[in-house]
């Protein structure tokens, strides 16, 4: 009989999940809470509980190229961000592309996964599902925890004294949709993450003035890179992973401080972070709007008054009418019992970012907690690559590379870091993934059969099709899809061919 497989979740790692079983031969169920695929993606009005909200102007920060599934390219005709409409768009055409929709269950929550009292031997799971109203009963195989880490907001508002009597209003970047909000308000943003900058920015359009809080600082970079190209189109580069990874600590530093200061000076807008190794922050306007004072960036809070706020190392109190937290999200997964993912401190014990280290059988897999600097689409695809070839790989009882014994035997456990991330460089985690399966390009031997597309691949961006030129899921279409990416990248913004007509307009 085929291997079941239960997907939790049906947003891009649920979809990605449920596309890589059928790959293999699996039988996925991928249910999904709400009523319809594409989790964070799908925006709505309404926030619903277990589903990230997100606003209305959310645009993707990885470029369409450096974000698409590795056997998908995105259409031409999208542009080269995509605003969430479009990303939603690309995601239900993958999944009536690859014929992932018949295996969703919309509406259906998935309330508990215990193991079965024989999973030493078995593997198996016992899975407890409800739709309206009604538990089911079900045992699978393997399971797929897909339900992302976006939708429990936290407030440390222990960390704000004074917040009590604050009498504005204050509020989580969760609830927040479009700007009228702020009209005509003294704003004050907390945190500096990617929604804290969106926020700070829109709100800048509306509001009497602007502050944003950060104590630990940023580095900020523009979608818009060098000589114009998308920042992760440079970026990520075998080239430039292989220099980054290879220069000795001091120098790579200084070539990251230089790279990440070329466009601004983050010393002198307020910003430099107090650690180098912050994920960083992806905004194109944020240091025009800093120069020309529409927002103010100030250190952390120190204490909230009646109608102010009083920031660390500043005297003066500033009048503040609205407070927006962007401090971020709490992962849980209450559907598991406890002992399954541990979960301290934003940290969850897991064997590269996807198997829970202590279980007898690795027929559980988490993904997408991982946030590399990178477009995390084909990341968690190979996540899932890998995952369901360990799953078959048990029960095909062939002499794989992750064989129970050593596949464990590495007792290197990597926490789920939320902040020093640069150290789990997107390229490398991919290419580590991909040679566990064996579909990491091979630069020398395509030089040797294509040494065009060798070049390409080496000295050009990382385009997750490369994932797809060789090995189990090789796919017919990868080497076309490699030389027509500027293609796709250029064809939304080259849009006017000049003539020689004399008009003046
Ligand atoms: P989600 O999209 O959160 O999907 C989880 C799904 O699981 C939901 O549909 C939910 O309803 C369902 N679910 C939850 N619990 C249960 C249950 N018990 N039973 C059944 N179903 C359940 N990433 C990028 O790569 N590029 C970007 O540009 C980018 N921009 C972002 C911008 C913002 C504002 C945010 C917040 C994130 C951004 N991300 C970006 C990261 C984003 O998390 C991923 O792109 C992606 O959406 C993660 O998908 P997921 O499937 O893991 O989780």
């Amino acid at each position: 009989a085929r291997m079941r497989v239960a997907v939790v979740g049906a947003g891009v790692s649920g979809l990605t999940a449920t596309k890589c079983c059928l790959d293999e031969g699996l039988e996925p169920t991928c249910f999904e809470r709400s009523e319809d695929i594409g989790g964070l993606w799908r925006y709505t009005e309404h926030i619903e509980a277990s589903r990230p909200s997100i606003y209305a102007s959310v645009i993707s920060n990885s470029s369409k190229e450096m974000s698409a599934f590795s056997d998908f390219p995105y259409p031409e005709d999208f542009p080269v961000f995509l605003p969430h409409a479009k990303l939603l768009d690309y995601l239900r055409r993958y999944a009536s592309h690859f014929g992932v929709t018949e295996h969703i269950k919309l509406g259906t929550t998935v309330v508990s996964i215990r193991k079965r009292p024989d999973f030493a031997t078995t593997g198996q799971w016992d899975v407890v599902t409800e739709a309206d109203g009604k538990h089911t009963s079900h045992v699978f195989d393997a399971v797929m925890v897909c339900t992302g880490n976006f939708s429990e907001p936290t407030i440390p508002l222990h960390s704000f004294p004074g917040i009590k009597r604050f009498k504005g209003q204050y509020f989580h970047s969760r609830q927040y949709k479009r700007p009228d909000v702020f009209k005509g308000k003294r704003v004050l943003v907390v945190g500096m993450g990617n929604s804290g900058v969106d926020i700070a920015v829109e709100a800048s359009h509306v509001a009497t003035k602007v502050t944003v809080s950060t104590s630990r600082g940023a580095w900020v970079l523009g979608r818009v890179f060098e000589h114009g190209y998308p920042w992760d189109v440079v970026f990520n580069t075998r080239l430039m992973s292989l220099i980054r990874n290879n220069l000795p600590g001091p120098l790579a530093r200084a070539l990251i401080d230089y790279t990440v200061n070329k466009r601004f000076n983050h010393e002198n807008y307020g910003l430099q972070p107090e650690k180098r190794y912050f994920l960083p922050v992806l905004n194109d306007d944020l240091p025009s709007y800093i120069l020309t004072g529409r927002i103010t960036i100030k250190p952390g809070v120190k204490e909230f008054k009646d109608n102010s706020v009083v920031f660390h190392n500043c005297p003066e109190e500033e009048p503040i009418d609205i407070v927006v937290f962007c401090t971020g999200y709490d992962v849980s997964f209450p559907f598991l019992e406890e002992e399954i993912v541990k979960v301290e401190n934003k940290h969850a014990s897991l064997y590269k970012y996807v198997f829970p280290a202590h279980l007898q059988k690795p027929t559980l897999a988490v993904l997408g907690l991982i946030r590399p600097l990178g477009g995390i689409m084909p990341v968690i695809e190979m996540q899932a690559r890998w995952a369901t070839r360990v799953f078959k790989g048990r029960r095909a009882n062939m002499s794989s590379p992750w064989k129970t014994d050593v596949f464990f035997s590495d007792s290197l456990r990597f926490g789920l870091s939320f902040d020093e991330v640069l150290k789990t460089e997107w390229l490398a985690y991919l290419d580590m993934l991909a040679s566990f399966i064996g579909a990491k390009p091979s630069v020398p031997r395509l030089l040797l059969r294509d040494p065009q597309l060798a070049f390409t691949v080496f000295f050009g961006p990382c385009t997750p099709y490369q994932y797809r030129l060789e090995g189990p899921g090789r796919w017919e279409g990868a080497r076309q899809a490699i030389r027509t990416q500027w293609d796709r990248l250029l064809k939304p913004t080259k849009t006017r061919v000049p003539t020689s007509t004399s008009s003046p307009y």
